[in-house]
């Protein structure tokens, strides 16, 4: 069973909740993909069976066409958030950690041809492997957050919450105004350049470049 926790290993009491994603929030990636860059954020849902440690090796579909990496900054939240202000929002924050927004591409892109929801691509069981989280006072400034994914030594992915087309905090007053979010839920923020696909026997290694690094391979 997933459970959260801070990065030392202390669990945090929060259960493990719904994770709500974003869609192309970082114009870079959404250029990359040839999709157009959104004017209002993309929401779509991971529920918690979604949820696994990155800690331990990944297991990813292996007759589904490509499974990409999407790495994320993920936000735990706290306090129930339903139609929030951003000082609320703010203080919701229970941890800020990394998440793996898997995701079955080729299902993906057969979907969006057919004008169909993500979640067959996004939602199935370890589409969401977590890391612990960092407490939020670590980060002074949401709006200038590194984050990088290393897959075999090499760098793939790069990016900084400042280049977010809606900040974290805009994502959660956002959110909060469609659907309630709880304690425990988590809010990935969506990906920068650089998705790819992932391969049995990767080894990956997640950061907050100066913060925390969490490695982890693909079974
Ligand atoms: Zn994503």
């Amino acid at each position: 069973m997933y459970q959260h926790q801070y990065t030392d290993g202390t669990k945090i009491n929060l259960p493990a909740g719904k994770v709500v994603c974003i869609g192309r929030n970082y114009a870079a990636h959404a250029k990359e993909l040839n999709n157009p860059i959104p004017t209002t954020p993309i929401l779509f849902m991971k529920p918690a069976t979604a949820l696994v440690p990155m800690s331990k090796p990944l297991v990813i579909p292996q007759d589904k066409g490509a499974v990409h990496h999407e790495i994320e900054l993920a936000i735990l939240i706290g306090e129930p958030l339903t139609h929030t202000t951003t000082d609320t929002a703010q203080n919701a924050i229970a941890g800020i950690g990394l998440a793996l927004d898997l995701t079955l591409r080729d299902v993906q892109s057969q979907l969006k041809d057919k004008g169909h929801p993500w979640e067959v691509a996004k939602a199935f069981d370890g589409s969401c492997p977590l890391s612990g989280f960092v407490k939020p006072e670590t980060f002074p400034d949401l709006t200038n957050i590194s984050l990088e994914l290393h897959n075999n030594g090499e760098l793939k992915q790069q990016g900084n919450s400042k280049d977010m087309l809606t900040s974290i905090i805009e994502l959660l007053v956002y959110i909060s105004n469609i659907f309630t979010l709880q304690p425990g839920d988590v809010v990935l923020t969506g990906t920068p350049a650089g998705v790819g696909p992932m391969n049995s026997g990767d080894q990956l290694v997640a950061s907050i470049p100066g913060v925390c690094e969490f490695n982890t391979s693909v079974r």
